[in-house]
């Protein structure tokens, strides 16, 4: 029984490529000095699979930035403005296009399917020149080879490098780019004889796109890519991997029908349906490479389900067909647990990050073949035991509130417009009133108490009057510059997950278990592994104290439950909703402490909201249903007269707009400044919006400050589409990165502009 693993984390284990790569791009070291890092990290990779047995390893999982920009300098498909003069690709080319240089911006980046993951959107038109100019796959086919390691080369599939890539700037509307196959088929052909004649005998495509709604026309593609490539990988193994979700029907018969491939490998985690399929009818004499270690999430696996699926599937395709491997590849995970060193030892033994899969997968594997170490499994059984039993996990009055909860729609009696008006009764504010989004900058010397405070080097009381102090020169700041509505400046917050995580139960810290994001960038998710609930307030202390500074309204900050699940680790034993409104019952907790506090303006922040949306259509809705229903919980319980708010990060939700809707928010702020106007004409035609809407008037990941008259134009369009007594003015996100510097006259400016526009009203 063999064993196999779709992709490994490039990192490290301490962050070693982010932390070459950035010393690198500061030109404080050399380019050797980063390939050195580079290749000791993938020599430990391969090393450490080895050593466990895993016997399909794969190579070209490494990527010095992202693995679909290595494909396309594979195929020399760098756009014409970064002056790339032909020969292989190298840092200079590779990285102005992943991050810009001093005169051009990076190529678009995208979230990777509904991972938190990057990726660099290849920009094809139809004059692209593609030539072999990255040899990068069979190179590390090789190194591998040198360390004595034969491994499977893996290449982002074809068809699904074209699907995931945009049209050129100009041909937007006119261009297919499927037309583009045979030209990179061309490319690919070359890659498969390089990696032939180096030895290989497996290659692995990954072919994730498989997995989303695709037309007729597009899984023909797959059909002609795969017939053309036949010939060329004639005496290889050829395995088409998919991932993150299962394949439906239409996809699994072109998949399976696929001239010249050998392996079909499927994430049988979060595609469980596939199951179905396999079980109607699996090709005979080809291979199954069942994906049931989760490489999404950072839990233990359950080996006594797995190998009880295993051994159903072994009577569907044959012992000797059967490869146990991840559901995808393990980039999506934190890497080594054996370097946490503040989990207790109860938790760790619920989990398993990227170094433990490795050691599952074969532990699997090998169990299949009547190799089972007992201690392996029992210790493991034993692990899952206490995590169902376990007081730490299970709140009985919590899972009772959750499940009380589905009697009700749970909105607000009063609509939105009867509601705006008693609040307004109440705030008195002027037409176009303005506000920010929340945090103010972040200094050196904030960043610095925070540390100490935690590190027990400052005392309590050193903290609180030094935040104190913050958040005085903060709201004096807004009263100078006359802003309506204020904030405290979240100067006592790190992040807008964890500040909140760390005070709620059933949630757990890392300090490794760091995932990649984009390029060096990671993100160290919260582990959600029990009943969520809220023993005290979070924030009434921070907000009152900054309230009693003011007259003017002090808005509370929060952020919302769909945000804190989609940006956590989440439990793998209840559904995502049920998390989801056990955190929505503790934010509801705290709006209303909020609220009896004397806040009449609280912000609940959904950031991530759209982030959750399911890769296929059929399941958006109900996501959506049970996103929106949990934001709408946090506030049920407040009066007309508090004004709720919400933001949310990004304008493309012309999709969801009814889903933003039915938030049933007082206010919501999104960001708008990269956008243009469209949007808005979509909240006051697709429905009678009433309530208040802020649609971002200047970029804050921008250094740029932004002139009066360029605002004040900017509202003015706005105000083209949108009633003037709704609309809120600005900026697109909170402060939180940009410098005093930059904010003071960029909000003396957005100020000026409203005033501006207030006199011509
Ligand atoms: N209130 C948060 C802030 O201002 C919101 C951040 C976000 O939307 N990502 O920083
Ligand atoms: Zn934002």
């Amino acid at each position: 029984m063999a064993s196999h693993i779709v992709g490994y984390p490039r990192m490290g284990p301490k962050r070693e490529l982010k932390f070459a790569l950035e010393s690198f791009w500061d030109g404080k070291s050399s380019a050797d000095d980063l390939k050195k890092v580079a290749a000791d990290l993938r020599s430990s990779i391969w090393k450490q699979m080895a050593d466990a047995g895993i016997k399909y390893i794969p190579s070209n999982t490494f990527a010095y930035y992202d693995q679909v920009l290595d494909t396309t300098a594979t195929l020399g498909a760098v756009p014409p403005r970064y002056g790339w003069k032909g020969g292989e690709i190298g840092f200079d080319t590779y990285f102005s296009m992943a991050r810009g240089n001093a005169t051009l911006p990076a190529m678009e980046m995208t979230k990777w399917f509904d991972t938190n993951y990057h990726f660099i959107v290849p920009e094809l038109g139809p004059d692209v020149k593609f030539s072999y100019a990255s040899h990068k796959a069979v190179d590390e086919y090789k190194e591998a080879k040198s360390l004595g390691i034969d491994t499977v080369p893996i290449l982002i599939g074809p068809v699904s490098y074209l699907l995931l890539s945009k049209p050129a700037k100009g041909v937007e509307k006119t261009f297919s780019l499927l037309s583009l196959l045979p030209k990179i088929l061309a490319i690919y052909k070359e890659v498969v004889a390089d990696l032939k004649a180096a030895g290989a005998s497996w290659i692995q495509f990954d072919e994730p796109t498989l997995v989303k709604d695709l037309d007729s026309h597009q899984l023909q593609a797959f059909t002609a890519a795969y017939s053309e490539l036949e010939s060329s990988l004639s005496g290889l193994n050829v395995l088409i991997q998919t991932y993150f979700a299962d394949v439906p029907a239409e996809a699994y018969k072109t998949l399976t029908s696929l001239k010249g491939v050998t392996a079909f490998g499927f994430d049988l985690v979060r595609g469980a349906k596939t199951l179905d399929l396999i079980k109607d009818g699996f090709p005979k004499g080809k291979y199954l490479f069942a994906g049931l270690v989760d490489g999404r999430n950072i839990w233990a696996n359950d080996l006594a389900a797995s190998l009880s699926t295993l051994q159903a599937l072994e009577g569907i395709v044959g012992k000797d067909k059967l490869v146990v491997s991840t559901s995808c590849s393990l980039l999506h995970t934190a890497v080594d647990l054996a370097n946490e060193t503040k989990l207790d030892n109860e938790i760790k033994s619920w989990l398993a990050f990227a170094a433990q899969k490795v050691v599952e997968v074969n532990a699997l594997a090998k169990a299949l073949s009547g190799q089972r170490d007992e201690a392996f499994f029992s210790a493991n059984a034993a692990a899952q035991a206490s995590r169902k039993s376990s007081p730490r996990v299970n709140n009985e009055a919590v899972q009772k509130a959750a499940a009380a909860l589905k009697g009700s729609e749970h909105r607000r009696a009063t609509n939105v417009s009867a509601r705006l008006d008693a609040q307004q009764k109440k705030l008195n504010l002027p037409i176009l009133p303005t506000t920010t989004i929340g945090s103010f900058p972040q200094t050196v010397e904030l960043r610095r108490v925070r540390r100490e405070y935690k590190a027990n080097k400052i005392s309590e009381e050193e903290y609180v009057k030094a935040i104190t102090e913050e958040i005085s020169k903060v709201v004096k700041l807004q009263e100078e510059l006359d802003i309506d509505v204020l904030v405290h400046g979240e100067p006592e917050r790190n992040d807008m997950v964890e500040y909140f995580g760390e005070q709620l139960s059933g949630f757990a810290f890392t300090v490794n278990g760091w995932v990649q994001s984009y390029g060096s960038r990671c993100v160290k998710p919260p582990i959600i592994y029990g009943d969520v609930s809220r023993p005290k307030p979070m924030t009434v202390f921070w907000s009152s104290k900054a309230q009693s500074l003011t007259k003017r309204p002090m808005k509370g900050m929060l952020t919302g439950p769909v945000t804190i699940l989609n940006w956590s680790f989440v439990r793998n034993d209840q559904p995502r909703f049920e998390t989801c409104y056990q955190i929505a019952l503790a934010i509801k907790d705290e709006v209303e402490d909020l609220e009896k506090a004397g806040i009449t303006v609280i912000q609940i922040d959904e950031a991530a909201l759209r982030e959750g949306l399911p890769l296929r259509k059929s399941e958006e809705a109900f996501y959506l249903d049970w996103a929106v229903h949990s934001f709408r919980i946090t506030n049920v319980g407040v009066q007309d007269t508090t004004q709720i708010h919400t933001h949310m990060c990004y304008s493309n939700f012309n999709d969801i707009i009814h889903s933003i809707i039915d938030m049933d928010a007082d206010v919501i702020t999104i960001e708008n400044s990269r956008s243009d106007e469209k949007l808005l004409s979509v909240f006051r035609e697709g429905v009678k919006y009433g309530a208040g809407i802020g649609p971002g008037v200047y970029d804050i990941h921008s250094p740029r400050i932004p002139p009066t008259e360029e605002i004040a134009d900017r509202i003015n369009k706005m105000l083209a589409v949108l009633e003037q007594n709704i609309l809120w003015i600005n900026p697109d996100c909170g402060l939180k990165t940009r410098k005093y510097a930059e904010v003071n006259p960029a909000l003396t400016n957005m100020v000026a502009a409203a005033k501006l526009l207030r006199t011509q009203l």
